[in-house]
């Protein structure tokens, strides 16, 4: 651990740590306004353009789980390890995963506001969602032309075979076929939404960073890891930060921590600012006492069905997702669930599969703080299948019979070989699928709700509607850490979303 320690006398207006997808869309958002300045600090490498960009962040159809990965693991049950990718690098995940570029739904953000989180309901959302996206095919009232993120959908054209399949076996289901997910009322079978240029992933580094690289205003820095965030009489002053091996503080009016559902509740702790035992368990003073630091983690469990495919059909390079289904479960929320066909498995050949994905899952889990070490992880238990009325293993087995029956449909059977797992004689008994979704079920690398949002009358609460951290002056937590719930949709959208509503709270705040 490096020992010097240097303070650098410069005071920014704002210190934004990690450049993900919320503290990106943040970062550029206020370094708009010329008299202010912003030191945006990335734990990982910083590339300056699209071309100097490696190629496993650049390729849209392969999520990018090792070269720009944090190396996290987390228990998905308290008897099982998985991996955690989390991206390390400008852009942070949205620079390393699936671009699949879904909204949540509108009942997600009215639920947030109804929590007490006044300015977040759909109709206070919206206007952030269309200003991030320039979608290139939808118009209309629900959708944003001139953002920096290009959203596209695959074309018929496009379409490979399980693919196309899949739309069309739906539709035999009953399943309405919808052109535009993020159409607030959309629900069914449509070709996925992504965001990305042919086959480039664009990342908010991409969209947000590099068109905005010569304002002096903003600073960028790779190879910074922040420990702590320095706090004087209740007040955020700055942050101490690891910067390519010297420990160095650096001060700032206000301080935002955009480090991710995993990495932002630790600096919290060692900063002070947690629950008692946590705080003191990492060896540091407790500044203000908010138990709900690094609790109320919340992710979307998984669990496929997968065949063995004819020769020919699971080929790569071919692109792995075109297609989700939304639906709703027997007893459950409106689109509460999800099915992508994966025409094949990264990395992996002779494959197709429908994965089935729990939206609105009730099981909790939380992080655990137990080292000192900036460097170190927090323990991450997911505490999947862990709902007192077996509800969250009840939705994904009802799904992945469904899908099993529409795999035994001629239109997708048609390219099986085998069914290979789970068996058919699993499949078929209530109690031993239940088994093995709790013995294979896994996550959708969507962690969120770890410093919620809420007003202080709720104890878990970390921030409030402004995503300032209850009780300290000047410190701000923006990003997936910030969700009070998680929407019905994948995350990433929702993160550049955060930082684009916060960027404009601040706005309103200088008036
Ligand atoms: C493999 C993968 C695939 C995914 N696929 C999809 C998908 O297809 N569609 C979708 O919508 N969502 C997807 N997601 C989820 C989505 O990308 C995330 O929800 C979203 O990017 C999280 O945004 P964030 O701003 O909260 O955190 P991040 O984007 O993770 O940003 C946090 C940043 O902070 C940095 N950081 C952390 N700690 C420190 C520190 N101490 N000091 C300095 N910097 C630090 C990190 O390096 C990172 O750059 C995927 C995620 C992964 C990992």
């Amino acid at each position: 651990m490096p020992v010097s320690l240097r303070a650098v006398s410069t005071v920014y207006d704002y210190i934004v740590v990690g450049a993900g997808s919320s503290g990106a869309a943040l970062a550029a958002r206020l370094s708009e306004d010329a008299d202010r300045s912003v030191l945006l600090l990335e734990a990982g490498p910083d590339y300056a353009t699209t071309d100097e960009t490696p190629h496993d962040l650049r390729y849209a159809h392969r999520v990018s789980v090792v070269d720009h990965d944090w190396g996290f693991t987390a228990n998905a049950t308290p008897e099982r390890e998985v991996y955690y990718p989390r991206g390390r690098v400008m852009g942070g995940s949205s620079a390393v995963n699936g671009t699949l570029a879904i909204r949540g739904t509108p009942e997600d953000f009215d639920e947030w506001a109804a929590l007490g989180n006044e300015g977040w309901s759909w109709e206070d959302c919206l206007p952030f969602f269309r200003k991030l996206e320039n979608d290139l095919d939808a118009s209309g009232d629900f959708h944003g032309k001139s953002g920096p993120l290009p959203i596209v959908r695959w074309r018929p054209d496009e379409m490979r075979r399980p693919g196309q399949a899949f739309i069309d076996v739906c539709q035999e289901f009953g399943f309405p076929y919808a052109e535009d997910f993020n159409d607030p009322e959309a629900t069914g079978i449509s070709p996925m939404a992504q965001n990305r240029n042919v086959d480039t992933r664009i990342s908010t580094a991409m969209a947000y960073l590099e068109p905005i690289r010569h304002r002096l205003n903003l600073t960028f820095r790779g190879g910074c890891l922040v420990n702590r965030v320095l706090i004087k009489d209740g007040r955020a002053t700055g942050v101490a930060v690891d910067a390519d091996g010297e420990m160095q503080t650096v001060r700032g009016q206000k301080v935002v921590l955009s480090a991710g559902a995993i990495m932002s509740p630790p600096i919290l702790v060692r900063s002070g600012i947690g629950a008692r035992e946590d705080v003191e368990a990492v060896g540091a003073t407790l500044v203000r006492e908010l138990p709900g630091v690094g609790r109320n983690l919340i992710d979307h469990p998984l669990c496929s069905v997968v065949w063995r495919s004819k020769p020919g059909v699971s080929v790569m390079p071919d692109p792995p997702v075109q297609t989700m289904l939304r639906y709703t479960a027997s007893g459950g929320e409106t689109n509460d669930m999800q099915i992508y066909m994966v025409n094949h498995f990264p990395g992996r050949e002779g494959n197709f599969a429908l994965l089935v994905i729990l939206q609105r899952p009730k099981s909790r889990g939380r992080l655990h703080f137990e080292s000192a070490d900036y460097r170190a992880q927090p323990r991450i238990e997911l505490n999947f299948f862990s709902d007192p009325d077996g509800d969250d293993v009840r939705r994904l087995r009802e799904g992945l019979q469904l899908s099993q029956r529409m795999g035994e449909h001629p239109a997708i059977a048609q390219y099986a070989e085998a069914l290979e797992t789970p068996s058919a004689e699993v499949l078929a008994d209530d109690d031993a699928l239940d088994a093995y979704v709790r013995a294979n079920g896994s996550h959708n690398f969507h962690p969120v709700g770890t410093a919620k949002m809420g007003p202080a009358s709720d104890p878990g609460a970390v921030v409030d509607a402004q995503c300032r951290v209850h009780g300290i002056e000047g410190l701000r937590v923006v990003d997936a850490s910030a969700m009070p719930e998680i929407v019905r949709a994948n995350t990433n959208l929702t993160c550049i979303m955060i930082g684009e509503r916060v960027a404009e709270l601040i706005r309103e705040e200088r008036g």
